[in-house]
């Protein structure tokens, strides 16, 4: 068996590779390593069924051979990143769908759509579950990620219902671990940057907003059945343990030696107050729930952090 992962250098794409390698595939990641990063697949490169090609997937996609399964998880999707890139972002969620797209009806492959919670924007249920339509600001700095999913979710039911294609659609929640780029600008990369650099951490707006924070581990087995599963329709991913963005700083800065101070700094705009998945549609057809409680989970992203850290391997945001 033999799949494609777009975006497999980056920090889920690469997460995947190792998972779809130890079951035996083979795996050719294609990366423009905008926001991926050689380091994530550097352990791999001498695998013999890893190949990793430098592709900017928005362009037309040519790949020799067979193909059983097409994995789309190119895309900038820290927000200070999609910020950063708005083109690259809305262009990789749209022609790059649309071209991951055709090379699986072109190989007559399997295609699983990497989206996101951000699909349903600042929402106004919590928690969220999958027939939520969303509260997303199309023109606002989020929108370029936001919409550019919601068509990428849209083209993937177009395939599947038009062209009769074989394909699924998970909605990842924030999902946190080792190879996440401790300059990426998400609320853990920084919190862990700037403790280990000695600064405090920057909690914005009041820190009453609230995210669920799911382990990588644990997101890529439900990936993994999702895969398996026959459900066209979006499945929501991600752990539904809710809590504030200042008791997760808080739990931080516990890790630390001289534990950092906390310093309030201007909310985002858009930035959403809620998000917790409701997964009792995973639970019920994927047989899947979180496994890595948040303080295991920290343990295990903190050391892989410091360890890089100490390695003088990040770079200066
Ligand atoms: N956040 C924060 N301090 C930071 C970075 C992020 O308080 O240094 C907040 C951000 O405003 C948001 C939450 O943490 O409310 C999660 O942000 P992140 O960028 O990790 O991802 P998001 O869930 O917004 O996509």
């Amino acid at each position: 068996m033999r799949t494609v992962v777009t975006g497999g250098a980056g920090f889920l794409g690469s997460h995947l590779c190792d998972r779809l390698l130890a079951e035996n595939w083979e795996v050719l990641a294609l990366d423009n390593l905008i926001t991926g990063v050689d380091s994530n697949i550097a352990h791999l490169m001498k695998h013999p069924k890893f190949r990793i090609a430098r592709a900017d997937v928005s362009n037309y996609i040519d790949v020799a051979g067979p193909i059983d399964y097409v994995l789309h998880f190119a895309s900038p999707a820290s927000p200070v990143d999609y910020l950063k890139l708005p083109i690259p972002t809305m262009k990789v969620g749209a022609l790059g769908t649309h071209n991951a797209l055709g090379l699986t009806l072109a190989k007559k492959a399997k295609f699983l759509l990497a989206s996101t919670s951000e699909s349903y924007g600042d929402p106004e249920i919590s928690p969220q579950h999958e027939e939520y339509w969303g509260h997303v600001n199309p023109v606002g700095p989020r929108g370029v990620y936001d919409e550019a999913k919601r068509y990428a979710e849209a083209m993937t039911m177009a395939y599947h219902r038009f062209h009769g294609a074989d394909t699924r659609i998970v909605r990842i929640f924030n999902t946190y671990g080792p190879r996440m780029r401790l300059n990426d600008g998400r609320a853990l990369p920084n919190f862990v940057h700037q403790a280990l650099t000695g600064q405090p951490l920057t909690v914005y707006g009041d820190g009453k907003q609230t995210r669920s924070f799911c382990y990588v581990s644990d997101l890529i087995d439900g990936i993994c059945r999702l895969m398996q599963s026959d459900e066209h329709l979006p499945v929501n991913l991600g752990n539904p343990q809710e809590i504030t963005i200042l008791e997760f700083a808080e739990h931080v800065r516990k890790h630390f030696e001289n534990a950092p101070a906390i310093v309030f700094e201007p909310l985002p705009q858009d930035d959403p107050k809620r998000r917790c998945p409701d997964i009792s549609k995973a639970k019920r057809i994927l047989k899947w729930e979180p496994k890595v409680g948040l303080e295991e989970g920290l343990g295990l992203t903190l050391a892989y952090f410091k360890q890089e850290f100490a390695k003088g391997k990040v770079a200066a945001r």
